[in-house]
C-alpha cells in the first residue's frame, strides 16, 4: 500500500477515513458500528478507520493502540467516548495541553495544543489485537503522517504501540539503534533524524487494565507528557 504522495495531513486524513486494506478490520468496525452496545442505541456509530486528532503542525504527537470498538469507533475521535480518554485527556488538560479534561463526542468543543494523537492501527480491532500483518500495512499511514508532522517529541501509550512505532520511525528517516531501545514507563530515548533529534518516551497505557490496577497514576501520566512537553518546546 502506497500512502506517501499526500502533501498535508488534512488530505491524508481525508483518504484515510476511505481506507479498506484490512478485511479483517473492516468487517469487525462495520459489525460493531451496526450491533452497537445497548448504552449507544440512539447513536450513529463512526464504523471507519479514526483519523489522528490535534493541530496538524504539533511538534508533539501521542501514539496509542487502536481505537476501541465503542470509543473512538462510535465516535469517530481518538480515545473520545471511553474509560481510557477519561484519564488521557485529564492528564492532557492537567499539565495545559487540552482546553478541556473530558472528551464524550467530536463535537464537544475539545481542542488540544501542540499535541495530536495517532495510533498505529486506525480501525478498532476484535479485543484489541491487531495482527502483525494488520500493524504493518495500517503502519504506511503512520509514517505517512509522521513524515509530515516532523514532530520534535513522541510519547508512546503501551509496548504495542512502541514495538509497532520503532520501525515506522526508521522507515520514515530516523535513526533507530540495534539493539532496538526496550519499552518502559518514563524511558526516554534520543533518535537523530534528517533535521533535528526526535525525543521518544514511553509510558504504560491508560487503559483500565493499569488505571484500575493502581500501575499508571494520573500523576505518572502527566509526569511523561511534562517531560516530553518542554523538549517539543510547548511552554506552559
Ligand atoms: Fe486501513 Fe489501517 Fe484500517 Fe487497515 S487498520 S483498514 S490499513 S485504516
Amino acid at each position: 500500500m502506497t500512502v506517501d504522495g499526500y502533501t498535508s495531513v488534512a488530505e491524508l486524513d481525508a483518504a484515510l477515513v476511505e481506507c479498506r486494506a484490512c478485511p479483517r478490520l473492516v468487517e469487525w468496525r462495520e459489525r460493531v458500528a451496526r450491533e452497537m452496545r445497548a448504552a449507544f442505541r440512539d447513536q450513529t456509530y463512526w464504523g471507519r478507520p479514526v483519523p489522528g486528532f490535534g493541530p496538524t503542525d504539533a511538534p508533539l504527537v501521542i501514539v496509542g493502540l487502536a481505537p476501541a470498538a465503542h470509543g473512538a469507533n462510535r465516535t469517530g475521535r481518538m480515545f473520545t467516548g471511553d474509560r481510557s480518554g477519561d484519564v488521557l485527556y485529564a492528564a492532557l488538560h492537567a499539565v495545559g495541553l487540552a482546553n478541556q479534561p473530558t472528551a464524550v463526542h467530536a463535537g464537544d468543543g475539545l481542542e488540544l495544543r501542540g499535541v495530536r494523537i495517532t495510533a498505529p492501527v486506525h480501525c478498532a480491532p476484535p479485543e484489541n489485537k491487531p495482527t502483525p500483518a494488520e500493524r504493518d500495512t495500517c503502519g504506511n499511514w503512520l509514517r505517512a503522517e509522521l513524515r509530515l508532522l516532523s514532530p520534535r517529541a513522541v510519547v508512546v501509550l503501551g509496548a504495542f504501540g512502541w514495538q509497532s512505532l520503532l520501525p515506522v520511525l526508521a522507515d520514515a528517516g530516523w535513526a533507530v539503534p540495534r539493539p532496538r531501545p526496550v519499552f518502559g514507563h518514563g524511558v526516554h530515548v534520543e533518535l537523530p533524524g534528517h533535521n533535528s533529534v526526535l525525543h521518544l518516551f514511553g509510558c504504560y497505557h491508560v487503559s483500565q487494565q493499569n488505571t484500575f490496577t493502581g500501575r499508571l497514576t494520573p500523576a505518572m501520566v502527566e509526569d511523561v507528557l511534562t517531560r516530553a512537553a518542554d523538549v517539543a518546546g510547548l511552554t506552559r
